[in-house]
């Protein structure tokens, strides 16, 4: 079975900073590591490898400095990784991302299952899984947690409004995974063995073939206006007295601010 992961490097949530006039994240390699809920995709793409065997390739567009965390997706098992890397495609909005990760798959060319984390944790908009599904003009399942091989289709499992649903998926199709999954976790083997495997591969928008006129910002449908910082307001009030005072007080505080139902 082949299977493509795409992961997403990220900043660390109190990392983050903005260009005030462009509105664009600024990256340094000091503050990023791999989008968290990318674990588990890579997690089941392990699994899936383990009980049907076959190739793992990991996909990531980025900034150069995008490479680490390919070099940690090799530790948790992938055979190939790929970094789509060009200075047009900064500042693309998740269409033109979805389309620039669409052309490198197209490039890769033959799998079985396409998978994804379900969000990130920076711009967590939840849209590139289903925008590359799209895309591709392939079935997608989203907060997958199962999945099972059964002769020319996919069993899928996952939790929805409260019920566990069981679908059934034709390849090639993209699931995004659900935390649920647990993580693999490498051993050190794992990790050595990751400096000796090939290496990664970067590929252009001339090595993608890819239309210029829809990404970056220019191919972007959407774009950042204003970005408004929100401040929270954080107080402790102590209550004094005896247990029946504080008990009276602070039920009168929080019928005064309309907390109580
Ligand atoms: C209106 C708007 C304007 C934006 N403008 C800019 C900008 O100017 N500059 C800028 O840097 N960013 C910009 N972004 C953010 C950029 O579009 C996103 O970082 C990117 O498209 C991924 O979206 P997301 O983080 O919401 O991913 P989600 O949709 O939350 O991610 C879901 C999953 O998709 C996969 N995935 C997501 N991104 C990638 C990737 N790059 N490579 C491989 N897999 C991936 C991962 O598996 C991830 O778990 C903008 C976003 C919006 C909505």
């Amino acid at each position: 079975m082949n299977v493509i992961v795409c992961i997403k490097q990220v900043m660390a949530g109190d990392q983050m900073r903005f260009d005030p006039r462009t509105h664009r994240l600024m990256r340094s390699l000091k503050s990023s590591r791999m989008n968290s809920f990318d674990l588990y995709p890579l997690a089941m793409a392990v699994h899936l490898k383990k009980e049907y065997s076959g190739t793992i390739t990991v996909l990531t567009m980025g900034p150069e400095i995008s490479k680490e965390v390919l070099w940690e997706a090799l530790a948790i098992g992938a055979d190939r990784t790929v970094l789509l890397s060009d200075a047009r495609f900064s500042a693309s909005d998740t269409l033109s991302t979805s389309y620039v990760l669409g052309m490198g798959i197209r490039k890769i060319g033959k799998y079985d299952l396409i998978l994804s984390g379900m969000r990130t944790t920076d711009s967590g908009t939840a849209q590139v899984g289903p925008q590359l599904a799209e895309e591709l003009g392939i079935p997608h399942l989203t907060g997958v947690e199962k999945v099972e091989r059964e002769q020319n289709r996919f069993l899928v499992e996952r939790m929805i409004d409260g019920f566990r649903e069981k679908a059934a998926i034709t390849p090639p199709a993209l699931l995004t995974i659900s935390p649920a999954i647990g993580l693999h976790t490498p051993s050190l083997v794992d990790i050595e063995d990751a400096f000796t495997r090939t290496p990664i591969e970067r590929w252009n928008l001339e090595d993608l073939k890819a239309d210029p006129t829809r990404v970056g910002h220019e191919g972007s449908g959407t774009w950042v206006e204003e970005l408004i910082p929100i401040t929270k307001q954080k107080s402790c009030d102590f209550i004094e007295g005896e247990p029946r005072q504080q008990a009276k007080a602070l039920l009168e505080k929080l019928t005064e601010k309309n907390l109580l139902s």
